[in-house]
This record gives C-alpha cells, sequence and structure tokens, in this order.
C-alpha cells in the first residue's frame, strides 16, 4: 500500500506517524514544500520572543526521526491531482503515484488588495521565514502597524509586545476577534490591550501603504488618518491551500468537504487539517476549524481510515482558546445570538471576567469567555455533549456562573 501525503504541518506529521503504526508494510511519503524540516507554526510567537530557537519550532527533535520510521520526506509543491490516474503532480514535473492520498496542506495567511502590500517591510505571519523577517524589523522601539485583531493577530501580539515595539491595532470590525467574540468580549479584549499600551483602532481600515523616509511605511487609513510605521504585520485572515485541487474532481467549499471518516468524495482520497470542512457538532453545518488540536485529531482518524479501520469523528466543535496579553478568553460552537435563541451573560469590566451563554431549548450551544480559565473544560462538555439542562437552564439565565453546578447535575448524573 503506498500513502502520500501532500502537507507536512502538525496533520501530515501525525497522519504519517499513526499510518506506520497502523500500516508497518506501507510505503509513506510525505510531501512539503517549505524548506524547514516540519515545524510547528503555533511555536512561532515564542521563537519571535526568543523563548525558542528556530530548531525548537520543530515538531520532531530527532534529526533520524522520519528515517528511523521509514517516512519519506519529499520537498516539492505539489500542483496537481489527477485523480483518475492516482498520481500527484508536482512543480517542475516529478509525479507520485499513490494508492491513497490525504491533503493536509493547511492555509495561508491572506494579503487583503491594498496597494503597497507588496512593499518591503510588509509581512504576514505565517511561515518560518515570516518570522524571521519580523524578527529582523521589529526591534525595540520600532513602531508597528498591525493590520487586524483576529486569532492570529491577537496571538503575535504578545510577541511583539515582548521585542519592546510600540504597537498599534488596526481592526476594521467594531471589536477585537469579531469573528470570534461578542461585542462585548471584543471590547473587553480591547480595554485591556489599551491598558498594556497598545493603541487599537477599531472601524479603521488600510487603504494605501507607501513608502515613507529612509526605510519607513505610511498607511493611511479610510479616516484620512496617516500611521508611520517600521514594520507593518498583515493579520487579515488565513484560507485553506485548495486551489491545486481545480480540476481533480475533489469537493470543496471553503475547504475540502469531509465526512466523518475525514474521506472526501473521491475514492482513497482524505483531508485533515486546517485544508477540510468538517461538520461542527454545535451548529451541524461545515466549518473549516483551523486549529492545531483539531488538525492533529483529524490527521489521526483520516491515518486509521487510510489503514483499513473504520473510525468516525463526532465531528470538531469550533472552539477557540486566546491569550492575548495574558487575557484569556475563548469561544465554542455558535458563541453569537441566534433570534429565537436565549442568552445569559455575566459583565464583571473592572475584573476582566465574562461569561456568555447560548442556549436553543434546554441546550448549551454555544458559549464566550473572559478570565473564567476554570469552565472551559465543563463548557466544552456540555456542549459538545448537547445536554439537556431541564431545569438548570432557567437557573443560568439567572446566574450564569452557576455552569459548574450545572454540569454536575446534569451532564455528569446523564454519563
Ligand atoms: C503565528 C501562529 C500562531 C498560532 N497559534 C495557534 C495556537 O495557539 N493554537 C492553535 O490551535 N493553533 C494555532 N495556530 C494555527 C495552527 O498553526 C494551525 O491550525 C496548524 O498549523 C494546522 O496544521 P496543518 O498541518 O493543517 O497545516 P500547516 O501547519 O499549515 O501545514 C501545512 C503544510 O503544507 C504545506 N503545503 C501547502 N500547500 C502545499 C502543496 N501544494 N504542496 C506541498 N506542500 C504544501 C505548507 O507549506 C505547510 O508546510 C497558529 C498559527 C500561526 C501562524
Amino acid at each position: 500500500m503506498k500513502h502520500v501525503i501532500i502537507g507536512n504541518g502538525p496533520a501530515g506529521v501525525v497522519a504519517a506517524e499513526t499510518l506506520r503504526k497502523a500500516d508497518p508494510g506501507a510505503t509513506i511519503t510525505l510531501i512539503g514544500d517549505e524548506p524547514e524540516p516540519p515545524y510547528s507554526r503555533m511555536a512561532l510567537p515564542y521563537l519571535m520572543m526568543g523563548e525558542i530557537d528556530e530548531a525548537g519550532t520543530y515538531l520532531r527533535k530527532g534529526q533520524d526521526h522520519y528515517a528511523r520510521l521509514a517516512i519519506e520526506l519529499v520537498r516539492g509543491r505539489a500542483g496537481a491531482v489527477d485523480t483518475g490516474a492516482r498520481r500527484v503532480r508536482l512543480d517542475g514535473g516529478a509525479s507520485l503515484g499513490y494508492d491513497r492520498l490525504l491533503i493536509a496542506t493547511g492555509s495561508h495567511a491572506i494579503r487583503p488588495d491594498i496597494p503597497g502590500i507588496d512593499l518591503p517591510g510588509v509581512h504576514v505571519c505565517w511561515t518560518m521565514e515570516d518570522a524571521r523577517r519580523i524578527i529582523a524589523r521589529a526591534a525595540p522601539g520600532a513602531r508597528v502597524l498591525q493590520v487586524g485583531a483576529g486569532f492570529i493577530g491577537c496571538i503575535i501580539m504578545e510577541a511583539l509586545v515582548s521585542r519592546g515595539v510600540r504597537l498599534t491595532v488596526v481592526e476594521m470590525g467594531d471589536r477585537m476577534v469579531p469573528r470570534m467574540m461578542t461585542p462585548v468580549a471584543g471590547n473587553m479584549i480591547r480595554s485591556w490591550c489599551e491598558g498594556k499600551g497598545v493603541d487599537v483602532r477599531v472601524k479603521a481600515r488600510v487603504t494605501d501603504i507607501r513608502r515613507a523616509a529612509g526605510d519607513a511605511l505610511l498607511a493611511t487609513l479610510d479616516s484620512g488618518a496617516a500611521l508611520e510605521a517600521d514594520l507593518v504585520i498583515v493579520a487579515a485572515g488565513v484560507r485553506p491551500n485548495i486551489d491545486f485541487l481545480r480540476g481533480s474532481g475533489i469537493d470543496c467549499g471553503a475547504g475540502v468537504t469531509i465526512d466523518a471518516a475525514m474521506r472526501t468524495n473521491v475514492p482513497e482520497v482524505y483531508a485533515a487539517g486546517d485544508v477540510a470542512e468538517g461538520i461542527d457538532p454545535s451548529t451541524g453545518k461545515r466549518a473549516v476549524n483551523a486549529i492545531q488540536p483539531t488538525a492533529v485529531e483529524q490527521a489521526r482518524v483520516a491515518a486509521l481510515n487510510m489503514a483499513g479501520r473504520q473510525v468516525a469523528s463526532h465531528g470538531h466543535l469550533t472552539l477557540n482558546v486566546l491569550d492575548t496579553l495574558g487575557l484569556v478568553s475563548t469561544s465554542f460552537g455558535q458563541w453569537w445570538s441566534e433570534p429565537g435563541g436565549q442568552t445569559a451573560e455575566l459583565i464583571d469590566q473592572g475584573e476582566f471576567r465574562y461569561l456568555s451563554l447560548q442556549f436553543a431549548g434546554d441546550v448549551l450551544v454555544g458559549a464566550t469567555s473572559i478570565g473564567l480559565t476554570e469552565h472551559v473544560g465543563v463548557l466544552r462538555g456540555l456542549i459538545e455533549g448537547r445536554v439537556r439542562l431541564g431545569p438548570w437552564k432557567d437557573r443560568l439565565l439567572q446566574d450564569p456562573l452557576r455552569i459548574m453546578e450545572a454540569y454536575l447535575a446534569r451532564a455528569q448524573a446523564a454519563a
């Protein structure tokens, strides 16, 4: 059996290792288009903070790890998949045949269509090479303009602030993390960041970036304001790497469409990680859940099925845990309020504590929290388990902090 995996991030690596255990005699080839050994993007902020070196980001430390497992590493970029002939065509002309194929190509950072976005000194923060470029410019006292305050934007702020830069964040939404946090939560995170000395501008867009004196850049906002910066970091969202699948017959929505076994619509082709679009059990709708724990779990399920086992996933709850300059926030499932749903909300602005619960009938379907890390497991358990809360729903509407009691009373009793 010949297994080919396109993409050597956490999903590709975990899939290769799982395959090796489950299918000892198989041939396993892992294709990656970056020059580094397989590494974790999650570790890049620690590299930028100087807490680890580049080798510290590598997913596996032993130099001979892949050779020992007889996992063949191929450096190259998959340009097309011929699902009829079962071949992956690499840029440059080479091609590889497969019996079973896993697509684990992750996502890429979006560069919005802004004049000047490709100037030197304007970078996304997605790859090792991006991190090197940011480190080179983000010297103490440097003026850094970050475009976007979403998930990745918030994660990298800590690294930037720790480098002693003067940071301005421009976000076009009306609050920080607008696609993951309620208005109250997004604004609470904003005032936390402002308290740490970050200049946060919401409802603002960068319309143009130009060269200023020397190496500096000048960004113009839609308000007409102009901001000078030594470095511009673009954190404006990510998109799955699916373009090379055009014409392959593999169904894609926002990402590669997968079923509970991580199968695509094409026989013997699977997908996992940031590139895949599975079902979120809290909404029943398709979603790309671009976080590392989901990537790794999907990879494990895909690999077991590729090895001939029958394994199904229950779907992956949309789940975000964010540490923004030391303030921990979470959002789960359908965190926003829907017409006809009911919401319980606790706001403690002074202590930076917040909890919002969303109900459909007597089932908790989503939640947002700030500074209440002790409740994370309970919230997840109630939402994922679609636990019927019965009389506890009304108690939670009165006092959402009773969530732990509700969990003990309902979820554990049911178990
Ligand atoms: C700065 C930063 C911080 C993050 N922090 C967190 C965090 O705290 N928590 C969290 O859960 N997640 C975090 N993430 C997200 C996390 O890194 C991703 O969810 C995870 O990397 C997904 O793994 P993957 O294997 O699906 O994709 P990737 O890690 O993106 O790996 C895919 C690999 O495939 C390669 N590839 C793409 N196309 C091709 C092709 N055509 N041919 C060959 N190779 C190809 C890519 O270059 C890449 O090396 C962070 C991401 C970044 C950038």
